[in-house]
């Protein structure tokens, strides 16, 4: 099974925290969309042997395109890939453009599920976020998308300057009363060269806290579990069977290609494990889809190993130390030397360890998911012996995809 994303990168104004690409002049959507055929059929043939059961339409704002555009992307991805029955089609969406009639076309075009960026109901933390929708049209959109799908999640952040425990509980339960199926829960992280983090070297916003946005983590966790929601991902919550098919094979290592500026791809080729990403400028884009690629590498073991455990430990379902030895003739020896370090997590409560040798992270754990991790990642130099050549790379958090 394989996933498609597909980047949509417009949006009407920045959002002051955002560092995905996007730009804001809209007239460029056609020939955008033409350009993303392009690369469409020009890639396709990465996928000949593969069944896609998920695809992804993420941004920038993938709501300001229309049904029939998504409608026009999604009947070419008929034609050019084999697709699995059973397909998940996700577009994000944002609250103000949730009226009765885009959802309608939106349905109409085979979305089958709607992520919504609401991010709070609170108006003072919106507008500390600088986004552009109202806490009611997010209130307001949610109720009406639950008409038309029944697969509808939201996206909430906490750690906003002003904020407190109360005001993060609240934006939870409200987000509980609208019964959406899935919840994404993040931290605000200040990325560099963003508008926020101008605003803070300027000393005009203060920097969240570490120790505050921790607490909200755990209170989140509380709140949504006792509520009937699955913690399946350090940053995510689901109904039973609404876990995000299309996320979840990122954490999985399913191969996915992504189309757009700035998308990320992997996949294999000739046994190689490949990462792709294309560069950040819509212009590049236009001149020729596929020529726009200025990143691409090939997984080493070491990475292949660091990738497994920094993407299970985030997951509920943990890491299974059977399955790293199984995979890696480097690992037991490695694993042998991380037992101190294993046992000072577990007694510090950080992690725990099932019968059959899987570490699960607690949800203090959870919270330090990506130290954890780091902790465990195998260096150049401890693998000598079965090294490939391939330099090490640092793994980054994310990758920019949701
Ligand atoms: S947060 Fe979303 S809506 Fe805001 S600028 Fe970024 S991509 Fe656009």
């Amino acid at each position: 099974m394989a996933g498609l994303y597909f980047h949509v990168p417009f949006c009407r104004r920045r959002c002051c925290y955002c560092d995905f690409y996007f730009v804001t002049n809209d007239a460029l959507i056609e020939r955008f969309l033409v350009a993303l055929e392009a690369e469409v059929v020009g890639r396709a043939s990465l996928f000949e042997s593969e069944i896609v059961s998920t695809i992804y339409f993420g941004g920038g704002t993938p709501s300001m395109l229309s049904g029939k555009q998504i409608e026009r992307i999604l009947s070419l991805v008929e034609k050019t890939f084999r697709l699995d029955s059973d397909l998940e089609i996700t577009l994000e969406a944002n609250p103000e453009d949730l009226s009765d009639e885009a959802l309608r076309e939106f349905s109409q075009a085979g979305v089958s599920r709607l992520s919504v960026g609401v991010q709070s109901f609170d108006e003072r933390k919106l507008r500390a976020l600088s986004r552009e929708h109202s806490a009611s049209q997010s209130r307001d959109g949610i109720e009406r998308a639950h008409r038309w799908f029944r697969n509808v999640g939201l996206d909430l952040i906490f750690g906003a300057e002003g904020e407190t425990l109360s005001d993060w509980r609240r934006d939870l339960e409200t987000a509980i009363e609208l019964s959406p199926e899935h919840v994404s829960a993040y931290s605000l992280t200040v990325e560099p060269l963003t508008p926020l983090a101008k605003l803070i070297a300027r000393g005009k916003r203060q920097p969240p806290s570490d120790a505050l946005q921790t607490e909200m983590f755990l209170q989140a966790i509380e709140i949504l579990e006792a509520s009937g929601y699955e913690h399946y991902e350090v940053s995510n919550y689901a109904k039973p069977n609404f876990r995000s098919r299309h996320n979840s094979s990122y954490w999985d290592r399913t191969p996915y290609l992504g189309f757009g500026p700035s998308a990320h791809s992997f996949f294999c080729e000739n046994g190689d494990e490949i990462r792709t990403a294309n560069a950040r400028s819509l212009r590049r884009y236009l001149e020729n889809p596929l020529a726009s690629q200025d990143f691409r590498e090939t997984l080493s073991d070491l990475d292949q190993f660091n990738e497994l455990v920094l993407l299970s430990l985030r997951r509920r379902e943990g890491l299974s130390l059977k399955q790293l030895r199984k995979s890696f003739n480097f690992a037991a020896s490695h694993l042998n030397a991380l037992a101190p370090t294993i046992l000072n997590f577990q007694r510090d409560g950080l992690i725990a360890t099932t019968d059959d040798a899987t570490l699960k992270l607690t949800p203090k754990g959870f919270a330090v998911a990506d130290s954890i991790a780091e902790a465990f990642f195998v260096s150049k130099r401890a693998t000598l012996e079965s090294d490939d050549g391939n330099p090490q790379r640092t793994l980054s958090k994310a990758n920019g995809q949701p």
